[in-house]
């Protein structure tokens, strides 16, 4: 089998690669939503595949992973590394977590980061009763993730949160010294969700980047009664290029919550400091960053090794995302939490993907399916209507 074409369209926002071949198997793959720009860098690494095996899964990816870097421009390595699984399995007839060695789960736990309300403002209050809603959502979730301290509004909205600027734009870095203020008012609005929640339900918390390290031990420590699930990205993290495994460390070997980060880290080889440090409890890779999903197994496997937990993430990664994800996970170790439930947007995407269970989340859980490749397909003639102008060639 040979390897004729890829090509990229971007659906909502998310860029949707497809792969094609000459005996007339084709595999999808999908890139977040965040990231509508990157059909450029994608198109780059079609002469490096074609007429390539793309059953050779790992052949292939040796001509094109030195292109890839963190976050945004792993995801592009990532998303053709999963359309070649999905080509695999569909070839040998076996769904795809089968190649990457075979389920030891029938269900996958999820976490919530993407189920969202709108807030009704910033103060404790507010929080827990979006925390309530979200508890009450239909898909049972077992865990929820909540932005705080710089991954949320808390440093606009609370008066003198912290020693410094909110910074303008994308990818401008916002940090520095909370307030005591700050610091108290943080503590206190994760005290109001984790009385939403009870014991029931996990409560996450999305935290930076942009926390130093005494706020990020002071933060830790002042939720230790609170039994959280983890602390994600405090120092490093969301788009930043970087990891600093020996600032997570001093951190986490100094409290017992559980600590994490690890989203925007591309390949095996920028998770080595943060393993083999223990530098934190958790890390959360998404395969749509990582370099794809035979990567993201290879760390969750050797995280294991020393102890270290598996949450990956994945909220933006849309819906072949999210059975990237299901075939993953289902091939984790025991170190394996639960994933970041993407959702599709907009609504549509839900009319234009078969293949997905219905519902899709039951009491906190997917059940894994058989399909042959990662198992879903974009309905063509559902999905033309929303393709691009200029991209009507997509599905030949
Ligand atoms: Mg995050």
């Amino acid at each position: 089998m040979k390897i004729t074409d890829l090509k990229c369209t971007v659906l909502g926002s998310n860029p949707v690669i497809r792969i094609t071949t000459d005996e007339g198997i084709s595999g999808l793959g999908e890139v977040e939503a965040s990231k509508h720009y990157l059909k450029p860098h994608i198109m780059f690494y079609k002469d490096f595949i074609v007429g390539e095996d793309p059953t050779d899964v790992e052949r292939v990816m040796m001509r094109i992973r030195k292109g890839g870097s963190f976050k945004p421009w792993g995801s592009s390595v990532s998303a053709i590394e999963m359309a070649l699984w999905d080509i695999a399995g569909k070839a040998a007839g076996l769904p795809v977590y089968k190649l990457l060695g075979g389920k030891i789960r029938d269900k996958v736990r999820v976490y919530n980061g993407g189920v969202r309300y709108p807030m009704d403002g910033n103060s404790p209050d507010a929080y827990a009763a979006n925390m309530e809603r979200m508890k009450a959502s239909p898909e049972g979730f077992t865990i929820i993730k909540q932005g705080i301290a710089f991954h949320s509004g808390m440093p606009s909205a609370f008066p003198d949160y912290f020693y410094g600027e909110v910074q303008p734009g994308r990818f401008a870095r916002t940090s520095g010294v909370l307030t005591e203020r700050g610091l108290k008012y943080t503590v206190d609005c994760v005290q109001a969700m984790k009385d939403a929640l009870g014991d029931e339900v996990g409560l996450a918390l999305d935290c930076g980047p942009g926390l130093t390290v005494p706020d990020a031990l002071k933060l830790a420590k002042a939720v230790e009664p609170l039994n959280v699930m983890w602390l994600e990205d405090m120092i490093t993290g969301d788009y930043v290029p970087y990891v600093l495994a020996d600032l997570y460390r001093d951190v986490t070997q100094s409290t017992s919550t559980p600590i994490h980060t690890g989203e925007q880290i591309y390949l095996r080889q920028n998770f080595k400091d943060l393993i083999e440090k223990r530098a934190v409890d958790v890390i959360g890779p998404d395969p749509c960053d990582i370099g794809g999903i035979a990567e993201l197994k290879w760390v969750a496997e050797y995280a294991d090794l020393h102890g270290i937990l598996m949450a990956p993430h994945g909220v933006l990664d849309g819906l072949i995302g999210l059975a990237a994800l299901v075939q993953v996970s289902a091939t984790l170790p025991q170190n394996y939490i639960a994933f970041e439930y993407p959702v599709g947007n907009p609504k549509w995407w839900y009319d234009i993907v078969e293949g997905l269970p219905d519902p899709i989340v039951e009491d906190g859980f997917i059940t894994v399916w058989d399909t042959p490749g990662m198992g879903v397909e974009l309905n063509e003639e559902a999905t033309r209507q929303y393709l691009p102008e200029g991209d009507e060639d997509f599905f030949d």
